[in-house]
């Protein structure tokens, strides 16, 4: 029963979303930096963890790994359940708990919610950063790599890689729901707006979105549809944005994608 699976958004820290798939009594924690949130939102739903997927090796996505898997081993010491969980990760990002390691075009199984995701290779955050996109729900969970209205920092890879890494996932289909892992998203407006300031959905969702935050409601998931129209990171090919980095000195008169995602990246990195 694939609908019956439903995410539930476990905030962290001062602004990161972790994640817990689940079928109403089994789950699966994405990037739980802490383990503390984890383990009250399993206690208050009544769910037991089988497994914990990995996007990236920065501590605040695996920080709290070693606590969950000792309190599984507890819990289920003299059930049936498994005393060791799986752990997926990035095949390229050094993470000495990954049990199982992964790489684009893999594919794997979650046999407790009979889910199917899809392994996407998204350098540029880090250089093994992957996504996990499951085609039947249409979700995405790419950790750093695109967020909502903007992208993650490059402390690896190069603009070139994230530039390709975004296109991949800006070809996912357009109702995608995209779990990334903070809450950015204003501040990530308030510079696309900078930058795309006459783009009306833009100024729209920022509307919307500081609506949200002004309740204390998260604005992740975000749709692959929002992050084309409205984000400047994903809008890299839109005469627009080159216009106005050209306008603003950022940019040559020759220039490329690459060129103008780059520009983008730098100042975004200094933008306030
Ligand atoms: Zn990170």
């Amino acid at each position: 029963m694939k609908n019956s699976l439903s995410i539930l958004t476990v905030p962290a820290f001062d602004d990161n979303y972790l994640w817990l798939i689940h079928n109403g009594k089994q789950a699966y924690a994405v990037d739980p930096g802490d383990a503390t949130p984890i383990l009250d939102a399993l206690a208050a739903h009544n769910l037991s963890l089988c497994g914990i997927l990995l996007t990236h090796h920065h501590a605040d996505h695996i920080g709290g790994v070693a606590t969950l898997l000792a309190h599984a081993k507890e819990k289920n010491s003299g059930t049936n359940l498994p005393k060791n969980l799986p752990v997926y990760g990035p095949t390229k990002d050094v993470i000495p708990s990954v049990t199982e390691k992964l790489g684009q075009s893999d594919q794997i199984y979650l046999e407790e919610l009979d889910l199917y995701l899809d392994i996407i290779d998204v350098p540029g955050h880090t250089l093994g950063h992957i996504a996990y996109y499951a085609s039947h729900q249409k979700w995405l969970f790419c950790g750093d790599t695109l967020f909502a209205g903007g992208c993650g920092r490059l402390f690896e890879g190069t603009p070139a890689q994230m530039l390709a890494s975004l296109d991949k996932l800006a070809a996912l289909p357009e109702d995608t729901l995209i779990y990334c892992a903070h809450e950015y998203t204003i501040s990530n407006l308030r510079f696309a707006l900078a930058v795309d300031g006459g783009n009306i959905a833009l100024r729209q969702r920022m509307m919307d979105d500081s609506e949200k935050r002004e309740q204390n409601i998260p604005t992740v998931p975000s749709r692959i549809s929002m992050e084309k129209r409205t984000n400047p990171f994903m809008r890299s090919r839109d005469g627009a944005i080159a216009k106005h980095l050209l306008e603003a000195g950022k940019l040559g008169s020759e220039h490329d994608a690459l060129q103008v995602f780059t520009a983008l990246r730098e100042w975004k990195n200094n933008f306030r």
